[in-house]
């Protein structure tokens, strides 16, 4: 791996001289996905809140809650980006995780059309379907409904009852997280969204759920996975935090597949760009690791040959978001964020602003009256909005823009719009 030689301050490290050079010890020293050793501390990024979807009550639990570090490494074996100093005990996954986009249209009607995609692709009707990390069940129930399939969900944080879908006894959902003991599970299709980016051993992960096909090589599986190069290109710190200890691009995706036994059917990119969408099946065999030259780094698509860039990238969009905050401070003008998820926890908290934002506005009723996770801004709803009047709204993802706009509208309030 090329170290940055060039410019006075050094951006990428290995693990011994980052941990000599920051005094720290961090918790690993191989590639999760592919046990290689050559790793490359590229960002970091100390205590952070642990969670950023987990409900906190009162102002003084936000600020409180327990923190980690986040040292990202890449592995210049396979391009995998994960976080070296991962802790996984200070993580809760319970009932209070809050985790649903399910109140955006602009999402819900992403949702439909990628249910329909798959039932019509893979011709889902009257089958089994499992859902690996299901959250509150909506996908599932959608697949369920729209292709009259049968649906088991596996996840520590569903929550009977939470929607208004009622019973319905094609579905059953399991409080825990898949493992092994669930592989005899009857099952034609797997599905498995935005959850692979919480597991650390991602390849010990790939292999158990290998063994749901044992028996069964035409299941076929499908992933959905924030794509990291997409967040490197525009510098999207903010899509960066605790919980997330993964981080895919194309690339590092196809290869954990092959590496972990399965063949991949087809890997594209969805809701404008933001995620990646990996179809696969059971391979006969794991392939080897492709030989990769360090010399040789264009193989590894966009974001890994340009791992100093993103670097880069991280540092201009976190200054100019800085300033943003500071020169609207200094005109005495208010800002709110709109989403109160995972991105604001971190935007928030990357760049440590506090008194600077009074409200997270949510449309999710869930979270109202709750508070954001390290910064403790309270997260208020839309019509909160009519009374506090902000001067500028920040948007928390480009793609809610035309939802949020038309609300406002209905609201009659105007201000200053402005998306990450
Ligand atoms: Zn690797």
């Amino acid at each position: 791996m090329k170290v940055s030689q060039s410019e006075n301050r050094k951006v990428l490290f290995n693990i011994d001289e980052f941990e000599k050079s920051k005094s720290v010890k961090l918790r690993y020293r191989n590639c999760p996905s592919c046990g290689g050793g050559d790793i490359s501390i590229f960002y970091w990024l100390e205590s952070v809140p642990a969670h950023s979807v987990l409900l906190m009550p009162t102002y003084r639990i936000a600020v409180n809650y327990p923190r980690g570090d986040i040292y990202l490494g890449f592995c210049s074996g396979c391009g995998f980006v994960s976080n070296y100093g991962y802790e996984p005990e200070l993580l809760e996954y319970s009932h209070n995780c809050e985790e649903s986009q399910g109140f955006s249209l602009t999402f819900t009607k992403f949702h439909k059309s990628l249910a329909n995609k798959l039932l019509d692709k893979y011709d889902l009707h009257n089958k089994d379907i499992v859902e690996i990390g299901c959250g509150k069940g909506e996908f599932l129930r959608l697949l369920c409904e729209l292709g009259d399939n049968r649906g088991v969900g596996f996840d520590p944080a569903y929550v009977s009852g939470w929607d208004e879908g009622g019973e319905d006894e094609r579905l059953r959902f399991v409080e825990d997280f898949y493992c092994e003991k669930y592989a005899d599970v009857s099952c034609d299709f797997v599905c498995c969204k935005m959850t692979l980016e919480h597991i650390h051993d991602v390849h010990i992960f790939l292999s158990t759920v290998r063994t749901i096909t044992y028996n069964r090589p035409e299941v076929v599986l499908f992933f959905q996975v924030p794509d990291f190069g997409h967040v490197s290109q525009v510098g999207a710190f903010w899509d960066i935090y605790y919980e997330h200890c993964s981080y895919f691009t194309e690339d590092s995706l196809r290869r954990l597949f092959e590496i972990s036994g399965f063949e991949v059917l087809d890997l594209w990119r969805g809701y404008e760009g933001q995620y990646l969408m990996i179809e696969a099946k059971r391979a006969e065999k794991a392939r080897d690791l492709p030989k990769v030259d360090g010399k040789n780094l264009e193989s590894f698509g966009i974001f890994t040959n340009n791992l100093e860039k993103t670097v880069q990238n991280f540092k201009k969009s976190k200054e100019k978001w800085r300033n943003f905050a500071a020169k609207s401070v200094e005109k005495d003008r208010q800002i709110v964020v709109w989403g109160a998820g995972s991105k604001a926890v971190s935007f928030l908290n990357t760049l440590r602003l506090r008194e600077e934002i009074e409200y997270a506005v949510d449309i999710n009723h869930h979270m109202w009256g709750t508070f954001m996770a390290g910064t403790g801004q309270e997260i208020v709803g839309p019509e909160f909005l009519r009374k506090y009047q902000p001067d500028i709204i920040i948007i928390m993802n480009p793609i809610y823009q035309n939802e949020v706009k038309n609300t406002l509208n209905k609201m009659s309030i105007h201000p200053e719009i402005v998306t990450l």
